[in-house]
């Protein structure tokens, strides 16, 4: 679990293991939070408050493997 101080995100177990994945993430995110590392998802926490709420991260990957969470807004779910 990675925390901004406003934006947090989270990847399942399963999908963190998947190089796939991480590639499509590292080049979905407009703003680099995600980084395709060692063929797993890393995420970048430096840049996690520059989330915009695009939900690009959530539609290239499958049902609930990425969580975009609002710290701001009580945790609610992106
Ligand atoms: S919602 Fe957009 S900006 Fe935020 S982490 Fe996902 S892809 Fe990146």
């Amino acid at each position: 679990m990675s925390h901004g101080t406003f934006i947090a995100v989270e990847v399942s177990d399963d999908a963190r293991q998947d190089a796939e994945l991480a590639k499509k993430l590292e080049e979905a995110c407009p703003v680099d939070i995600f980084k395709a590392g060692n063929g797993q998802v890393e995420i970048v926490e430096e840049n996690l408050d520059e989330c915009v709420l695009c939900r690009l991260c959530l539609d290239a990957s499958p049902p609930g493997a990425v969580r975009v969470l609002k710290l701001y807004d009580g945790g609610a779910e992106l």
